[in-house]
């Protein structure tokens, strides 16, 4: 299906060339991004849109912008407008009120003004919503912004008649905007097409799984042709979104807006993955050190506050280091930290824990001594790296004991574009968690890792281990 998907994918995208934008590499792209904590992960990500006046919208859509009083694109809009308009996939991870609905029903109106279909034979976009509550709001903004523009929206969602819902269906409309269950009932009444469906959005995805709508949205898609734009808008980056989006988005470009230690692995961040013993890593650790620029400040992981000690001493003979854990008191901590922000002491080792919060900008290269306790804190950890711009290095130790995250690993150097070392592919293929999963890891780096997915959107975690 993937294969027939992309062929007719190509063929939607033939005759609409990109809006004229800043190049995708132009140094402004980069500042706007960092400014606005956006992050993008796929191939051909075009540079963002950020006045209303370069998104090539026509005169009807920018009066009616023009007419709510804004001023300019909001950061998710202006990252994904411009790949939505390339007929592209686009999976965006950002916060309630951040400007989503307008983020995909502009692209979406210019799909519909291409295409020109017939309303009677059924929409040509979809929109698939949680709530009553969030459908008439999302219909609302449809209608405000489409009227001058001659495009007809309806909304379809339980606990009202169906009667009025039905005739505007009749009438034909060009978008609808649905909760999945009345969607479902209406569809299998046969009172709604979705053969001419083309531009299918997935609004608040993460809330619509949480109330169990998984299997209604999976027996929609069954009714809309696979020759289709996908869009999934979701707050959280859970498993069950990330499989979801898997299964019915095709190349997406990830967008994602928010801090830098809260995503993935930030492509600014190079990530070094290294299969070692455990008695090797001393000795290489110490290479890593004497290759560093003097004065390049160096965070090092280990899992236990002993650990953390003993390396610090040993470490202090050549080169500046001291460390940071739960049991050092407040004033020592405080002094450990001043050393390493004035350089005078900068090489820090520390525990998950003790580096939680710690607010230091020019984190140079982060090392993970010690593989984390879990996938989650190795992505927090990569985070302390690579902010405000600066670009980071990340040096990880791996060794057989750590090969039960082998698998998880794979998938976040992939999602990051970096490079997946063979012996880790072997070591989730042999070891691992389970035949599954080390089959689809080996799946995926085969395929060249080029997949657009990042796996550590975590919904809250507190509670770290290690220290
Ligand atoms: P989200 O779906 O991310 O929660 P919404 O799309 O509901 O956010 O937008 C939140 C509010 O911001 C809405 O009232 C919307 O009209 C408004 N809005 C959208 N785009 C802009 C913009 N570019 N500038 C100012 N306000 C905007
Ligand atoms: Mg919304």
């Amino acid at each position: 299906r993937h294969d027939d998907h992309n062929s007719s994918r190509s063929a939607l995208s033939h005759h609409h060339p990109p809006p004229a934008a800043a190049a995708a590499d132009d140094p402004s792209t980069e500042a706007y991004r960092r400014r606005h904590e956006i992050t993008v992960v796929g191939d051909n990500v075009p540079a963002p849109i950020t006045s209303f006046e370069s998104g090539g919208f026509p005169p009807e859509i920018l009066k009616e912008i023009q007419r709510a009083g804004f001023s300019s694109p909001t950061p998710i809009q202006a990252q994904s407008w411009p790949i939505a308009l390339q007929s592209q996939d686009v999976v965006a991870i950002a916060k309630t009120g951040s400007g989503k609905t307008l983020g995909y029903l502009l692209p979406g109106f210019m799909h519909i003004k291409r295409l020109q279909n017939n309303p009677r034979s059924g929409p040509t976009v979809l929109v698939l919503a949680p709530t009553r509550e969030l459908a008439t709001q999302i219909l609302e903004e449809a209608v405000k912004f489409g009227r001058s523009s001659r495009i007809s929206s309806t909304c379809l969602y339980g606990g009202a008649p169906k009667g009025p819902q039905l005739r505007d269906l009749d009438r034909g409309v060009d978008v609808v905007v649905a909760t999945p269950g009345r969607l479902n009932d209406i569809l299998e009444m046969r009172r709604i097409s979705l053969k001419q469906v083309s531009y299918l959005v997935l609004d608040e995805a993460d809330r619509m799984l949480d109330m169990g709508f998984e299997p209604q949205i999976r027996k929609i898609v069954k009714d809309i042709p696979p020759r289709r734009q996908t869009l999934m808008y979701t707050a959280t980056w859970p498993k069950e979104v990330r499989r979801i989006a898997d299964d019915l988005l095709v190349h997406p470009v990830q967008v994602t807006i928010g801090s830098v230690d809260e995503l993935v692995a930030n492509s600014a961040i190079t990530q070094n993955v290294e299969l070692i013993t455990p008695l090797e890593k001393l000795r290489r650790l110490e290479q890593i050190l004497r290759s560093q620029d003097s004065g390049s400040k160096v965070l090092i992981f280990c899992t236990t506050k002993r650990m953390c000690d003993q390396l610090a001493r040993t470490l202090t003979r050549q080169f500046g280091a001291s460390a940071i854990h739960g049991d050092k008191s407040q004033s020592e901590r405080e002094k450990v930290l001043s050393h390493f922000r004035s350089g005078r002491s900068p090489i820090l080792v520390a525990t998950d824990v003790a580096a939680r919060g710690l607010d230091i900008k020019d984190i140079r290269v982060v090392i993970n001594y010690d593989f984390p306790t879990g996938i989650e804190d190795y992505v927090h950890r990569i985070g302390r790296t690579g902010r405000a711009g600066a670009t980071g290095v990340a040096y990880t130790f791996f060794c057989d004991q750590d090969s039960k995250y082998a698998a998880d690993l794979i998938k976040i150097l992939e999602g990051a574009n970096q490079r997946v070392p063979r012996d880790l592919v072997d070591m989730a293929s042999r070891g691992g968690r389970g035949r599954k999963r080390n089959r689809w890891a080996t799946t995926r780096s085969d395929r060249g890792g080029s997949r657009s997915e990042l796996d550590s959107r975590y919904s809250g975690r507190d509670g770290l281990s290690g220290s």
